[in-house]
């Protein structure tokens, strides 16, 4: 394809799962059977994520999966899939990072490491035109967190700061998982892999447990409910990268929607979010998808873009749009009072459009609609996820607690202050551009 290729990374147990949710989607997407046999003669939109192999029209995907014990990839060895995917592209270790950063960053990492930067170099070997890397983890546990820092600073040694790196980090959450040191491992890998990724969202479990429970009528959500949500904002994320139309590439994104390297955390909406109980099928205009799009409810991660300022925003549509009502509800949006941008930006939106409808896997979760929409926008507000990740730093590294398991695995304590630190000052960088749009100046004096 005239696309370019993306390699997308999953590491860890949170993000191998959601490889199974992002594949089984793709393979639907683009007529691909379990076994990697194409269904009927296409057209090579999937290039850009499957590469050709062998005689008979099979494709493979251009993946690299890695997990430090070898359960959750044995699960794909044995599962449906398994001819999907090569084996190279699984890769395995024998022992568990025990939810510990320190575990997948030191010591398992050096042979592990070497192995799965061997199968994304032949991956990438296969690729024409690279484009960029999808990287899919937790930074909650140890595998994600530890080891997947080391595949980024090794992706930007190796690859040059010129290929775009897009992570997608599930954001831990007390109430789906009792490990007490997830604030720990998250701030300790953003700390150590900040400057490795262009642009990371941040997909927060507990929203996405919201949308499952709330919007979608799912009674108890389970990894694999949460997953597919992911896979589906996934695959209207990256349809301009696959499909015809007009197409928002990964650097330009990167360029409209980044002012300054470490703002890097944009907010990453989806709509429609239609529950398949709906009895009626729901087919929404162009304006209603966007509003909808702009919506606290159909965001991945929680905090309050009302409270915040816009620095940019990129739209991704696919389905049946049309392109006058785009700007109508843009205009709207634009307008409303609760909707501010920073005084330096030019409000504009990005927009990209693919006309080739979403795609549902059977037993899904979200009805079937004609046109889905994916909403980036860097806002201010998501300063608020960090505020809360470092409360919670603060109240067990007070303490002290926990910190022997991090020493004894080749960390120092100067780590966690400068973790906490760097996340502080995160959080003062989100501050300071706020404070730079006349709106909140005039909003202190009215105060005064
Ligand atoms: P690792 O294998 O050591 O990287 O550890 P995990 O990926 O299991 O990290 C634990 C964090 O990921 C916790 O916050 C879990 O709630 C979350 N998690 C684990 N599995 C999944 C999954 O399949 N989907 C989602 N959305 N989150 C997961």
């Amino acid at each position: 394809g005239g696309k370019g290729e993306i390699i997308q990374i999953h590491i860890g147990q949170a993000g191998v799962q959601i490889a199974n949710a992002c594949w089984e989607l793709y393979c639907h997407e683009h007529g691909i059977m379990y076994n990697g046999r194409l269904m009927k003669p296409c057209d090579d939109s999937f290039l850009t994520f499957f590469e050709i192999s062998g005689m008979q029209p099979t494709v493979q995907p251009r993946l690299v999966m890695i997990d430090t014990e070898p359960t959750v990839i044995d699960e794909i060895r044995t599962g449906a899939y398994r001819n999907l995917f090569h084996p190279d592209t699984l890769i395995t270790g024998k022992d568990d990072s025990g939810s510990n950063f320190a575990r997948g960053y030191n010591l398992m990492a050096s042979e592990l490491l070497n192995r799965a930067m061997n199968a994304i170099r032949r991956v990438a070997d296969h690729c024409h035109n690279l484009r960029g890397f999808l990287i899919f983890r937790s930074i909650g546990g140890g595998t994600g967190s530890g080891l997947g820092t080391r595949i980024m600073e090794k992706l930007v040694e190796d690859f040059g700061k010129k290929m775009t790196v897009v992570e997608f980090l599930v954001y831990p959450s007390p109430s789906i998982s009792p490990v007490i040191v997830e604030p720990y491992n998250a701030l300790l890998s953003t700390h150590f892999s900040m400057d490795y990724a262009d642009v990371s969202f941040i997909v927060d479990n507990e929203a996405l447990y919201d949308i499952c429970a709330q919007t979608l009528n799912v009674p108890a959500p389970t990894y694999t409910n949460l997953n597919r949500i992911i896979g589906q904002v996934v695959a209207a994320f990256t349809a301009t990268q696959r499909f015809s139309g007009q197409s928002v590439s990964f650097q330009e994104l990167q360029t409209n929607l980044v002012p300054y390297p470490r703002i890097h955390y944009p907010l990453l909406n989806y709509a429609p979010l239609v529950p398949v109980s709906h009895s009626e099928f729901v087919d929404l205009s162009t304006a209603q998808l966007t509003s909808q799009c702009f919506s606290m409810s159909n965001q991945m991660v929680r905090c309050n873009p009302e409270h915040g300022k816009y620095m940019a925003c990129v739209l991704f549509y696919r389905g049946e749009v049309a392109p006058n009502e785009i700007n109508l509800a843009l205009e709207n949006i634009k307008r409303s009072k609760s909707f501010r941008f920073v005084d330096w930006s030019p409000t504009g939106f990005k927009i990209g459009v693919s006309p080739v409808p979403p795609v549902f896997v059977p037993h899904g979760d979200l009805a079937p609609t004609k046109s889905a929409c994916v909403a980036i926008s860097n806002n201010t507000n998501i300063r608020m996820a960090w505020c809360r990740l470092v409360n919670k730093f603060d109240k067990l590294y007070q303490r002290r607690a926990f910190v022997y398991h991090y020493v004894g695995e080749g960390l120092e304590e100067g780590n966690f202050n400068e973790a906490s630190e760097n996340i502080c000052q995160l959080v003062h960088d989100y501050i300071e551009v706020d404070a730079s749009a006349p709106t909140s100046r005039r909003e202190s004096n009215d105060g005064e």
